[in-house]
């Protein structure tokens, strides 16, 4: 017998039904990897050089920066870190061995960007002293990112918080603007510092068990919430935007980020830069309602079209245990 494709014959393909089912299946096939091969995310990494929750010794952080980067390294992906550079500082004086760790990630082709100098509260803070904290950011990071030849761009909010009301917001804005950052908000916004602190505590604790169940927890947790702002974000747009992803420099991450990127490769992303992301015209959406709030910026567009508790209701929650082991967290 003379087979058309596969064990199909062409006499049963070119039967009327069954050439309609060939050709379902043949374009669901091809939608599937044309949406795969749209799927794109930035991965942005916050307050570099690196959580160490109060570990001075400086190997512990050149370990947690190292896996981080060969993880982008074998996930080609160009991952940017945003610095809080207080923490360049021991007692008043600068610490090489942390800005040697911000000198990594930029031999090794990632970009750095501000994130204030003291990681301040936008809404807490007198507008001059928030200003001055963003310029006092920057003094090294310049320096290096001059020295790297990879330009100092982008600035993320602490806490995202980027004013109570629009003119606060605006305001802040003109100023970034005017001094030439472009702010960088987050649309996969999660609660990955408390998974990072528990395990920092059980890594201290040397309990294996429990750093094996909270990475664990915490791949699950960050797949639910892929998938939660990737329905949102579709249920508000009709199509998947180019994410922004924010995780922080916690040794958490610098020991499963490998596995939750396999996670996302599984749902067929592709890693673009902060730059590439932010050309999606979905960042440069009118932004109407403003609050006490430090969200995905999927969910500030939707709050601001007016959408309601349904809208966010099956937003994944951080697990009971998690939470628990968290009770004493002053972080
Ligand atoms: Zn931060």
């Amino acid at each position: 017998m003379l087979f058309g494709i596969g064990n199909i014959p062409w006499s049963l393909i070119f039967s009327d039904n069954r050439m309609k089912f060939f050709l379902s299946c043949f374009f669901t096939v091809c939608m599937t990897f044309v949406q795969a091969q749209d799927k794109k995310m930035c991965i942005s990494v916050d307050d570099l050089p690196v959580v160490s929750y109060g570990i001075e010794d400086p190997d512990f952080g050149e370990k947690i920066t190292e896996k981080l980067l060969s993880t982008f390294r074998k996930h080609e992906v160009p991952a940017i870190g945003y610095v809080n550079e207080h923490k360049l500082y021991k007692n008043g004086t600068l610490d090489q061995s942390m800005v040697h760790l911000l000198e990594l990630w930029l031999k090794n082709g990632n970009e750095l960007g501000n994130h204030t100098y003291s990681h301040m509260n936008y809404h807490s803070s007198a507008f001059g002293d928030y200003t001055e904290d963003i310029i006092r950011g920057e003094k090294i990071t310049r320096q290096l990112t001059d020295e790297y030849k990879t330009p100092l761009k982008y600035f993320r909010h602490p806490y995202l918080r980027s004013g109570m009301n629009k003119e606060h917001a605006d305001t802040l804005e003109n100023f970034l603007n005017q001094v030439g950052y472009t702010t960088a908000p987050v649309s996969i916004d999660n609660d990955d510092y408390l998974f990072a602190k528990a395990y920092h505590d059980a890594f201290m604790a040397g309990d294996s068990t429990l750093m094996e169940k909270i990475g664990q927890a915490y791949l699950s947790y960050m797949e639910d919430k892929l998938l939660y702002f990737e329905r949102s974000s579709i249920n508000l747009f009709n199509r998947n935007i180019s994410h922004i992803l924010l995780v922080h420099a916690s040794l958490l991450n610098a020991e499963y980020l490998d596995d939750l990127i396999e996670v996302y490769n599984k749902h067929g992303y592709q890693y673009i830069s902060q730059g590439e992301a932010l050309e999606d015209e979905v960042y440069r959406e009118k932004i109407t309602r403003f609050g006490d709030w430090g969200i995905s910026w999927i969910d500030r567009c939707a709050l601001s079209q007016g959408k309601k508790g349904d809208f966010f209701k099956d937003e994944p929650f951080v697990p009971e245990f998690i939470r628990d082991l968290n009770q004493d967290n002053t972080y």
